[in-house]
């Protein structure tokens, strides 16, 4: 799933690209990937200028004059991306847009668990969804980030997964900086401890920026809006690396069921729960 530096990634390059640009007609030909009325979609969106394009959490979102906001949700296999205007929508094609120079945005989705959806400003703010995210994680320091968990007993690695906690972090970016700051997956929020949290909070800092840098992770299918793959996926410490040495001590790293989600970690470099401090 793409996590904040694919969304990031995705939105900065499309900002780039269509900015100042006018969606001339738009093709749906999967309307159940619409939330709301296609109709309506169709028509609010037709002859619009994007003047805008940013991220909040993992939601891409496009800023259209008229004051409206055209929202992607990627989920598992999501792809917004500019394609050329001789690029022919393939079966996982669910809408194109059509731009005035003739290219085109393509959104994809080959699991279709993503969807898209046009609001006003009214009608964005008052979205459960949204107004239930929580801070974006490279935007606060580590006192407010230590804040939202401290108290709560629930494992760490849930709770940097819940996206009313923190917006934008998944399983990727959860456990590789779980393992930079040594803390294991399951230990008790309430029991990561003052300096647990200073160390997670730069180890957050620290994989996001790199991701960013590197345009993301490519487990499968993200793809940055000229529809190329991100390279962090080469930069992986744990992710997807069970059985393979740990690159701090050589132990064989393991995995565990952390709210339901597959979590590699080092049972040697990352404090177990009843040990946190
Ligand atoms: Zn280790």
């Amino acid at each position: 799933m793409p996590e904040l530096p694919e969304v990031e990634t995705i939105a900065r390059g499309l900002r780039q690209g269509l900015r100042g640009r006018q969606i001339r007609d738009l093709f749906i030909f999967r309307p159940e990937i619409i939330n709301g009325s296609p109709a309506r979609y169709q028509t609010g969106i037709t002859g619009k200028t994007v003047t805008n394009v940013w991220r909040r959490g993992k939601l891409l979102i496009l800023d259209l004059d008229e004051k409206l906001h055209l929202v992607f949700h990627l989920k598992m296999t999501g792809r917004v991306w500019i394609a050329t205007a001789e690029t022919r929508p393939d079966a996982h094609t669910h809408i194109s847009f059509l731009l005035d120079n003739e290219s085109q945005i393509f959104f994809q989705d080959q699991r279709r668990f993503g969807y898209s959806i046009l609001f006003t400003p009214e009608g964005l703010r008052q979205w459960d969804f949204f107004a239930m995210l929580g801070p974006e994680p490279l935007e606060i320091d580590s006192k407010e980030f230590t804040e939202i968990f401290c108290h709560r007993r629930a494992s760490i690695k849930s709770l940097l997964l819940n996206q009313h906690c923190l917006a934008g972090v998944g399983n990727i970016y959860a456990d590789e900086s779980l393992f930079l700051a040594g803390i294991h997956p399951a230990c008790p929020a309430c029991d990561v401890g003052k300096t647990g949290y200073q160390r997670l909070h730069l180890a957050l800092r620290t994989v996001l920026q790199k991701a960013l840098d590197a345009g993301g992770s490519s487990i499968r299918d993200y793809r940055n809006a000229a529809g190329k793959p991100g390279a962090f996926q080469n930069q992986f410490q744990v992710y997807g690396k069970k059985g393979q040495p740990c690159p701090r001590c050589c132990r064989a790293l393991e995995t565990i069921k952390v709210a339901g989600r597959t979590s590699t970690f080092c049972a040697t470099c990352q404090v177990g729960p009843s040990v946190c401090s």
